[in-house]
């Protein structure tokens, strides 16, 4: 079965219907979260929760009802469609109305749409990990909102693809911000170092869980800035993300990080991670 939430109804993809007036579709004029769902769970979700009042807030999309309510629309979802392992989309756009910039009259209903995707955790890229490139970071300065406007992502990610690589890492001026789809992490000398969560990176609800588990596991961690160089001459590379885990890169730029394999301390915080799960 394959039923998606829209708005508050309970129906199969074919009868969802979406106006070609949405704002979603003209200007990418609305907000999004991924959930994960482990053994037909939702997988942390009042960071989402946080993360898209948050969002949903500084673009000015009033939610269409209560997180309370929206968590109990997802858990039905989810129970609906028999989802054990994947991950549910759900997005909220500002509505339909006829195209122009300004805000739609107020009487204008934003539009939720969220579905379930069955798919497997990724063990085989955490295991052997992944090769990046770096790319310039060429997006808005609003990187902490999860909003719908994520071409210069997608013209990334396609870029590294294209390349033969499994993410690309960004950076302003040599300064490493995040990835296309996920936050990015070095250990230096034993040590964890990531971007701040400030307005240039998504604020990744996988980060947080990460840190969590440094934090757990004494192993010492700095939210500073670092550049491209430091990441060349780092021990390991991790990306964090909803749908990657803790994936090791094991070469950047055709570069090899450390030794080439996954690295003693991204080892450790995947089984923190798997314990997590689990526990
Ligand atoms: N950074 C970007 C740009 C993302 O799109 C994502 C997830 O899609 C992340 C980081 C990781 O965030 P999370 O751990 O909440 O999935």
């Amino acid at each position: 079965m394959n039923l998606y939430l829209y708005q508050n109804q309970f129906l199969p993809k074919e009868q969802v219907s979406i106006s070609p007036d949405d704002r979603g579709y003209y200007f990418g004029d609305g907000v999004y979260e991924v959930f994960r769902v482990y053994n037909g769970n939702l997988f942390e979700p009042e960071g989402h929760y946080r993360r898209l009042e948050k969002s949903a807030r500084e673009v000015r999309i009033p939610l269409p009802y209560s997180l309370e309510r929206l968590h109990q629309y997802l858990t039905e979802l989810i129970q609906a469609n028999h989802l054990q392992e994947g991950t549910v989309y759900m997005q909220i756009t500002r509505g339909a109305a006829p195209r122009a910039h300004p805000f739609p009259p107020t009487h204008t209903e934003p539009v939720l749409m969220a579905f379930c995707n069955e798919i497997a955790r990724p063990k085989s890229t955490m295991e052997q990990g992944i090769t990046a490139i770096t790319a310039d970071d060429i997006r808005w300065l609003r990187c902490d909102l999860k909003t719908l406007n994520l071409l210069a992502n997608v013209m990334a990610k396609q870029h590294a693809l294209d390349q033969g690589a499994g993410e690309v890492i960004l950076h302003r001026n040599g300064t490493i911000t995040e990835c296309s789809a996920s936050n990015f992490m070095i250990i230096k000398e034993g040590e964890l170092f990531t971007h701040p969560a400030n307005n240039l990176i998504l604020h990744g609800i996988t980060r947080e869980v990460v840190l969590r588990l440094a934090r757990n596991l004494d192993i010492v961690y700095h939210e500073r800035t670092f550049t491209i160089e430091d990441l060349l001459s780092a021990e390991e590379a991790f990306i964090s993300g909803t749908t990657v885990e803790v994936t090791p890169i094991i070469s950047v730029d055709g570069r090899r990080i450390g030794t080439g394999r996954p690295g003693p301390v991204t080892r450790k915080l995947q089984q923190a991670f798997e314990q997590l799960i689990n526990g």
